[in-house]
């Protein structure tokens, strides 16, 4: 276009040249020559398009070009030769100014910017089966909704937030559902069926461990031939690396589901099975012997273990005999239970003696992120250290965090990629104990180890599930203003002391349905103090009482010897590859197929497994 105009101004000037590039003699001067005409105007046209544009959805500008071939300086409709369109992001745009209140808001704003990055989430995905190397399953056990939302708040309180508006690191994550979390034989579940359901594929009864239904609680005999196969051992059979952690005792229902088949969750060492006959073997020498056990269920295959495995329970590996305490003090006893003389540590150095056997942070740090060789870490006696009470431990425990970013640095060696399960055990406990400020703390460090797992890994080959086995009995209640101190009493909008109920007293926001009940321990830091204090089920005058400290107990007024868990829906959060499958509200027992469809396990085991002679 812009070509026809400039040949045009080239033969005007070539005619003038001519003329005074003659040789011989000069001739008398010629006439003027007449001036070339313009050539045809090349024109653009921009006009601007409404919301709901079939070429733009959300409005924008269309440019259109053309010669003005009719030299009207006007780029007539017959005239356009090309169009193009400079689409709006998917913000809502209005013709009318009578919506501007919401248009210009800046909760709009910032809600309508977040269904943009929806819209190219789903697009990111990578959707196909097996597109995922590594796969990290985080269980906050018993971090139903108002835990994760009351976390949230009190995360961004700590940061000098109102707190509402804060987001903890898996509330970003694009895609979430709900899980449904009953037992097959209970409205309310417990974690030994959650997360068998979770790791297997298959719901099961409460209190059974690796096992499918038509196994019976507590009955030895009828786990024979009811064992099913873990995402944990799939991975292991396929040569991929694995890991189990736990800030609970590593033989407690959520990590052992992970290896262990057991018609009784409380079967955690030999002296928890007196009077059990049928043959069956404790959790703890299940995980020490994880490695020939799953070698005899699959003749022939050929596995290296559990590459890391982190948590507590050292009681459960070790003799009823205070000569093998690591940290309690032998005048208080011994730190082990079991009453079988047997040894697991020792076992399982002599089955891995280049491995690394540690049992408390320095040991821990020592460790060389680039081993080939296992990792077994037990940190406490019983269960680790509550986040808030960690600095409290003898000999010093790592946080969830530390625990979960050097496993993935161990696994990652691996080639094929790996399995990770990560649970943060005692969000439950603390609820269980009535203490709301621990299980917050604790749900705040998972947010933080999953922060650093998305630090550590690459969202186009890991698949991050972040969920809970289950709900508690807690809830977030009032009408306290906002910013109002989450583990505060309610002050209404508004006011500035706190509001009183019908009795006349104060009353806080968050509580519990059942439980122990009130109790104020000031600064205590450990939520178990509550086991060894009276139940009091009747309401307390909380005036002078700081219910913000670490050692308040929320009043309750039913009266149970423990908090106890709720049947509601709990939340998956996911990100990386098949994480787009996880959406709407699913039994819970769908989220192994995720994770199935996402690394291919059960195919890359049974190649595994049927290649067998
Ligand atoms: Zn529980």
């Amino acid at each position: 276009m812009m070509n026809l105009k400039t040949l045009a101004v080239c033969i005007a000037a070539a005619g003038l040249a001519a003329c005074g590039s003659e040789f011989g003699k000069n001739g008398s001067t010629g006439n003027q020559g007449v001036d070339g005409r313009a050539g045809i105007n090349s024109l653009v046209l921009q006009h601007t398009l409404a919301v709901g544009h079939e070429q733009c959805r959300n409005g924008g500008v269309q440019i259109d070009s053309g010669l003005d071939l009719n030299e009207n300086s006007a780029l007539d409709t017959i005239e356009v030769s090309d169009s193009q369109f400079i689409c709006k992001e998917a913000l809502t745009r209005i013709s009318d100014s009578s919506m501007l209140n919401n248009v210009n808001n800046r909760w709009y704003i910032d809600s309508a910017k977040s269904v943009n990055t929806a819209a190219l989430n789903a697009q990111a995905i990578n959707n196909l089966r097996g597109s995922a190397k590594n796969i990290i399953l985080f269980v906050g056990d018993g971090m139903g909704a108002s835990t994760v939302t009351a976390a949230r708040i009190r995360d961004g309180q700590l940061k000098g937030m109102l707190g509402e508006e804060n987001n903890l690191s898996f509330d970003k994550f694009p895609f979430v559902g709900l899980a449904k979390t009953y037992n097959v034989d209970a409205q309310t579940p417990d974690s030994a069926g959650t997360m068998t359901a979770m790791i297997s594929g298959v719901k099961t009864d409460k209190g059974v461990i690796g096992l499918n239904e038509d196994a019976n609680y507590s009955d030895c005999a009828s786990a024979n031939g009811n064992e099913l196969t873990t995402a944990l051992e799939m991975a292991e059979i396929a040569g991929l690396a694995t890991g189990i952690i736990s800030t609970a005792r590593i033989t407690h229902a959520t990590p052992a589901a992970a290896y262990a088949k057991s018609a009784n969750r409380n079967w955690e060492d030999n002296s928890d099975m007196t009077g059990v006959t049928g043959g069956c073997i404790d959790i703890a020498s299940q995980l020490v012997n994880f490695e020939s056990n799953l070698e005899a269920r699959h003749p022939g295959i050929n596995v290296n273990g559990i590459d890391v495995v982190l948590g507590g329970g050292r009681r459960h590996f070790l003799p009823n005999d205070a000569n093998f305490n690591v940290e309690k003090d032998a005048a208080n006893g011994a730190e082990g239970d079991r009453t079988d003389g047997v040894n697991l540590l020792t076992q399982w150095s002599a089955q891995y003696p280049q491995g690394n056997l540690v049992h408390d942070q320095a040991g821990f740090d020592a460790i060389d992120v680039n081993t080939n060789q296992p990792v077994f870490g037990l940190f406490n006696e019983s269960h680790m250290q509550y986040e808030s009470d960690r600095a409290n431990d003898i000999l010093g425990e790592p946080s969830l965090t530390q625990m979960t970013t050097k496993a993935i640095d161990i696994l990652d060696n691996n080639e094929k990629g790996f399995f990770l399960t990560v649970e943060s055990g005692r969000i439950d406990h603390a609820h269980h104990a009535g203490n709301a400020h621990n299980a917050l703390a604790d749900t705040i460090e998972l947010s933080k180890a999953v922060q650093a797992a998305m630090d550590a890994t690459n969202p186009e080959d890991t698949l991050i599930i972040v969920t809970a086995d289950h709900s508690h009995v807690f809830t977030i209640a009032g009408y306290p203003k906002r910013g109002n101190d989450i583990l505060g009493k309610v002050i209404s909008v508004g006011e500035s002391t706190p509001k009183l109920a019908l009795d006349n007293q104060p009353f806080t926001t968050l509580g519990y349905t059942n439980g122990r009940g009130f109790k104020d321990f000031g600064e205590t830091t450990n939520s178990d103090d509550a086991y060894d204090a009276a139940i009091i089920s009747a309401r307390v005058d909380l005036t002078d009482i700081d219910t913000t400290q670490a050692g308040f107990h929320q009043e309750s007024h039913v009266p149970t010897s423990s908090e106890t868990h709720a049947g509601e829906d709990v939340a998956i959060y996911a990100t990386g590859p098949g994480s787009h499958l996880v959406t709407g509200t699913n039994e819970q027992n769908i989220i192994f197929h995720i994770m199935d469809y996402a690394a291919d396990l059960t195919q890359k085991a049974d190649t595994v497994i049927s290649a067998q002679p």
